[in-house]
């Protein structure tokens, strides 16, 4: 019986747990993945937060809610059976202001309807009791949320897949995807083909996955917008002061969840992330810029709807980004013990975070598939916790076709 031949683009986790489910389901596939660069998980999979959401924010019912629920269970299970590191340290949202509480609530009430196992709302001194430094109102506990090494699993699943028979291609990276007589063809950007076609391709390329999919005959819009995210470790001798992770409560004013801090599954405490337009889909360090990337988001009238609307939150991250004493302030808000600890930047993070034509961030996942070519248009966080689950959905929904 003919091999059914699968293409895979982009080796951050999302692609490479593709590439795995494709194989678990169909052991005798053919699996190819291509991957820009000279390793995978360089981007997004590798500089994140490192946590495993539970699911307490999520529109019930939605891509995000459904598919971070069942990804939770999944990549328990895959660090697990693979013994790679997975701690349940736990998570609270702190409301410190009155206005905040009816907002905590609302939480609440999507964590419950989304089936988060034994979360709840509790009193200062509960807060007090899971983190003894931690001053607020009241919080939402979420005790099974967990940190781990997304770029640790990445690799992982890289080292599976091989095993299992695919093929990763590196320093491939792809212009487009044709589809042509029942097979779809893969250019590289140096314009050579790759020899053979395959019988369906999954575009899984995050910061350039609009690139892509234009390209390969999508459609022009969402455009992914850079938002960067800096980070800071806190002095060794001060990371006991938090135990887990401690979040502020979301304002619906901003786009993104806030600075918090973050346990890292090798012992350090971070804080961050903020947000901030990045000069750059893939600039890490800040000190450069990239003239292509700017221009995309500048031409692009989603982005200046998007500036208009949000020149508030703008003015608010940017003091944190000019001020590394702002925004361990910030953070200190919820954890006074630490107003004057000294702080190391860490390596940033850039969203890949997809924008609609009107201004407004696209909130949910967004996997379109049009003929024999899938593409991930959107999967912001969390997208690395889903990822086993957003292979699933892939991958399913490709079964039987051909
Ligand atoms: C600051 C920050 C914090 C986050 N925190 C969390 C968190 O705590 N928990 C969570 O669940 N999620 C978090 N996320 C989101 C999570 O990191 C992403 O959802 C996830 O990593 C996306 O994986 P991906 O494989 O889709 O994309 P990526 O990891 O970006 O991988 C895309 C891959 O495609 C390759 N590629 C791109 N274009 C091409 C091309 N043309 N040809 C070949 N290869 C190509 C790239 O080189 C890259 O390897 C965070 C993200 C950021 C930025």
């Amino acid at each position: 019986m003919k091999k059914i031949r699968y293409a895979v683009i982009g080796g951050g986790i999302n692609g490479l747990a593709v590439a795995r489910q494709l194989l678990l389901d169909n052991p005798d596939a053919a699996v190819t993945l291509f991957e820009k660069e000279a390793a995978v998980a360089q981007h997004q999979s590798r500089h994140n937060s490192g946590v495993v959401h539970a699911g307490l924010y999520y529109e019930p019912g939605g891509l995000k809610a459904t598919l971070c629920r069942r990804g939770v269970a999944l990549m328990e299970a895959y660090c697990l059976q693979n013994e790679l590191p997975y701690d349940k340290c736990g998570k609270v949202v702190v409301a410190l202001e009155k206005e905040e509480l009816p907002r905590l609530d609302a939480i609440h009430k999507k964590a419950v309807a989304n089936g988060v196992q034994d979360v709840r709302l509790i009193s200062a001194p509960e807060l007090r009791e899971i983190e003894p430094n931690c001053v607020g109102l009241r919080a939402l506990h979420s005790p099974h949320t967990a940190i781990v090494s997304y770029g640790e699993i990445a690799q992982h699943i890289a080292k599976d897949i091989i095993e299992k028979g695919a093929s990763i291609c590196l320093n491939a990276p792809v212009r487009r995807l044709q589809e042509l007589h029942s097979e779809v063809f893969v250019e590289l950007e140096n314009g050579e083909i790759h020899p053979h076609g395959f019988d369906h391709a999954v575009a899984c390329a995050g910061l350039q996955s609009d690139r892509l999919a234009y390209n390969s005959g999508d459609l022009e819009t969402p455009k992914i917008v850079p938002f960067f995210g800096q980070y800071y470790v806190i002095d060794e001798a001060y990371k006991s002061h938090v135990k887990g992770l401690i979040y502020p409560v979301p304002d619906p004013r901003f786009p993104f969840l806030g600075v918090h801090f973050t346990k890292r599954i090798d012992g350090q405490m971070t804080i961050g992330p903020n947000a901030f337009i990045s000069l750059g889909r893939e600039n890490y360090s800040g000190e450069r810029f990239s003239l292509r990337d700017i221009a995309d988001y500048l031409s692009y009238p989603g982005f200046w709807k998007f500036a208009s609307r949000n020149v508030p939150a703008a003015l608010r991250e940017l003091k944190t980004v000019a001020s590394s004493s702002t925004f361990v302030l910030e953070a200190a808000k919820y954890v006074p013990s630490l107003a004057n600890v000294g702080v190391t930047p860490a390596a940033r993070g850039i969203r890949a975070q997809a924008m609609e034509h009107n201004g407004s961030l696209v909130d949910d996942f967004v996997i379109r598939r049009k003929g024999r070519i899938t593409h991930i248009r959107n999967a912001p966080s969390p997208g690395a916790t889903s990822s086993f689950a957003i292979a699933e959905y892939i991958v399913r929904n490709l079964e039987g076709q051909f």
